[in-house]
């Protein structure tokens, strides 16, 4: 560049005066701290006052300077010079500095709409090694407490090791909460630095660096750098141990809610019965003799509707714990299903004693392959509930049609029929619309029994209130087996 001015100085020789042409070596040196910043430029500055002294001021071609003018020109030349490096090397250096802080800033603002959009540990650990080996340039190893205590998850390169010194320094490090390892106070025989990763409420983990020979010898930028790189991580580590920590209570809460209501359900349906067949018992037992025949003959009936009660219940719950197993395997049979329909009513005789039944089953049904026993027992929850949940005297209606290929069996009842809310919840397990509805004895596992018995055949059940008046009504779909029809007119043959 001083070359350059040189040349351009002695063209413009020609026409003006020497002091003028300082200006063209000044413009060099600034050129020179703009493209070079303060050393090369100081360098160039010390060219320009040798080239400017030997080619323009008198004598000419001497490195002496005789007159006194000229010896002030040089002079402030170089202390313009000089302030002019400096100032313009400065700007230079605080615009690199900028748009390098830009850089890192959009760097780190990058990382962390990576970190929002990590749900997952393994790849929020990934993250966060890869960013900083690559903003640092140095191996980077993650480790996490588990249960066996600190463990490598993550590191960058994947493939680096650590002996049981290095381990025992990253402990110490969660532990103490403080840098250990190779460049610091604490262990420097390990080979690794360990720097804690804390949020406000402690060390979540250990980040572990290295450099070329062990020691990373981090600058204080790029310790910032670090810290900055290593809040972020942390927070997200934290936030996806919370969410992990809420699944596991929300999971605890289900359980235990399942299993108060198991309970509260077991202990009511299983000692109403039982205090009433011991009741019944003991009155029998005491007092053999006070007791006309009518008397005797209703205790034992009590004890009997009792039992079966009970045998009901205890069947719902081995029926419930069969399906949650998986170990419902449909026994299918080509069945007729008005000859169902007739069974299911018979088996509920006495406890549809009260209700008037209807029944409007299509003539031209065809033949269905269900499992006999599954769909009795489907039938006999629906019709238990119908006789529970609607008054005595009142009808209940159940009637079935086949269309496209699906048989539609439905059954209603003139109850209160069913919360629109709840149409779905009443077919989850021990869901009771009312739950504490002590007067009709129920374990909220009829419905939940139906729903996997009738899919485990094929179907589908969904329930509903009527449209014509008060009550609700229970749909079971299913599907017609291929050349029912043909099967059907064979046994009418
Ligand atoms: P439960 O043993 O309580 O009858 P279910 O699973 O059979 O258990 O039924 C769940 C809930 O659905 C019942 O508690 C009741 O509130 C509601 N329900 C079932 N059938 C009917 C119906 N026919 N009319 C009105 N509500 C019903």
């Amino acid at each position: 560049m001083v070359l350059a001015a040189l040349g351009v100085a002695l063209v413009l020789k020609q026409f003006l005066a020497s002091p003028n042409v300082a200006l063209v070596f000044l413009t060099a040196v600034l050129a020179s701290a703009v493209a070079y910043g303060l050393w090369p430029s100081l360098f160039g500055c010390l060219l320009s006052v040798f080239a400017y002294n030997f080619f323009f001021l008198m004598p000419l071609y001497t490195v002496t300077v005789t007159d006194p003018e000229n010896v002030v020109a040089l002079f402030f030349f170089v202390i313009v010079a000089v302030i002019v490096s400096n100032l313009t090397s400065r700007v230079r250096s605080q615009a690199i500095a900028a748009s390098e802080r830009a850089r890192t800033t959009e760097e780190l603002y990058q990382f962390s709409r990576k970190l929002t959009g990590a749900i997952d540990l393994d790849d929020l650990l990934w993250a966060t090694a890869y960013q900083i080996a690559s903003m640092l340039h140095l191996r980077v190893i993650l480790l996490l407490p588990g249960a066996g205590g600190l463990a490598v998850r993550t590191g960058y390169p994947p493939d680096d090791e650590m002996d049981a010194a290095d381990i025992a320094a990253a402990e110490h490090c969660l532990q103490k909460n403080l840098a250990t390892g190779v460049g610091t106070t604490d262990r420097p025989d390990a080979h690794w630095m360990f720097l804690p990763i804390r949020t406000g409420r402690g060390a979540v983990g250990v980040v572990g660096l290295s450099g070329e020979d062990a020691d990373p010898q981090l600058k204080p930028e790029q310790r910032r750098l670090l810290e900055a790189l290593s809040d972020q991580a942390a927070l997200a580590i934290e936030r996806v141990n919370l969410a992990a920590d809420v699944d596991r209570a929300r999971l605890t809460a289900e359980t235990d809610r399942l299993r108060t209501a198991l309970l509260t359900s077991i202990s009511h349906d299983l000692r109403t019965p039982l205090a009433s067949i011991l009741g019944a018992a003991t009155s029998l037992r005491t007092h053999p003799g006070e007791l006309d025949v009518a008397e005797q003959g209703e205790m034992i009936r009590t004890i009997q509707e009792e039992a079966e009660r009970l045998n009901r219940f205890i069947g719902n719950l081995l029926d419930m714990t069969r399906l949650e197993s998986g170990a419902i395997a449909p026994q299918v049979t080509v069945v007729d299903l008005s000859e169902l329909v007739g069974s299911a009513l018979e088996r509920c005789a006495k406890i549809l004693a009260a209700h008037r039944v209807e029944v409007r089953l299509a003539p031209s049904l065809p033949m269905l392959k269900l499992d006999v026993v599954l769909f009795e027992q489907v039938l006999f929850n629906l019709l238990d509930n119908a006789a529970k949940y609607s008054p005595a005297g009142s009808t209940i209606t159940v009637e079935a049609d086949c269309a496209n290929g699906w048989v539609e069996f439905r059954l209603l009842d003139r109850g209160d029929g069913i919360p629109v809310s709840d149409l779905e919840r009443i077919f989850d397990k021990f869901y009771r619309v009312h739950a504490a509805d002590r007067r009709r004895a129920g374990t909220g596992l009829g419905l939940a029994i139906c729903r996997g018995f009738v899919e485990a055949l094929g179907g589908s059940i969904r329930a509903g209130n009527r449209s014509d008046g008060n009550g609700a009504t229970f749909t079971i779909t299913l599907p017609v087996p291929e050349g029912a029809t043909q099967f059907v007119e064979e046994v009418a043959s």
